[in-house]
């Protein structure tokens, strides 16, 4: 009878296809929210804390009951987008790091492409394999 009820009430509803990338980093933020807040001792920065942990939640929520498919799949995408993006950021920190003195990164002034090039001193020019762009590169 419940069950009935709930599937009926679910009926449409973005939450009944499952959870999407999204709804599953807001119930991870969430999560971690809520061990950080255990920890913090700041009146103010607990404040903040649950404050921003209920919003994630609210969201979540909003999400999960919302009728409006086609407008949750695009945010779904946006997010997916924007985190892989956030993703390659740091994929790139830790090969810096990882080819510190043996390659250097460099983005193309002309078509933003990040390329790595072998460490060698002083002055040069490369050539930017994706739109053929000639640049000047020094290194220290
Ligand atoms: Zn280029």
């Amino acid at each position: 009878m419940i069950r009935r009820k709930l599937a009926a009430f679910m009926y449409g509803r973005y939450g009944s296809f499952g959870i999407d990338s999204l709804n599953m980093f807001l119930i991870a933020a969430g999560l971690i929210l809520y061990i950080v807040g255990a920890v913090v001792r700041g009146r103010i920065a607990s404040a903040v804390i649950f404050a921003v942990q209920t919003a994630a939640y609210v969201y979540l929520i909003f999400r999960f009951l919302s009728k409006n498919i086609t407008a949750r799949r695009k945010e779904n995408d946006r997010f997916r987008a924007l985190f892989s993006r956030v993703k390659g950021w740091f994929g790139l920190q830790k090969n810096r790091i990882r080819d510190r003195g043996k390659f250097v990164y460099k983005k193309c002034p002309e078509c933003g492409a990040v390329l790595r090039l072998p460490y060698s001193k002083g002055e040069h020019t490369v050539r930017c394999p994706k739109c053929q762009n000639r640049f000047g590169v020094k290194n220290g």
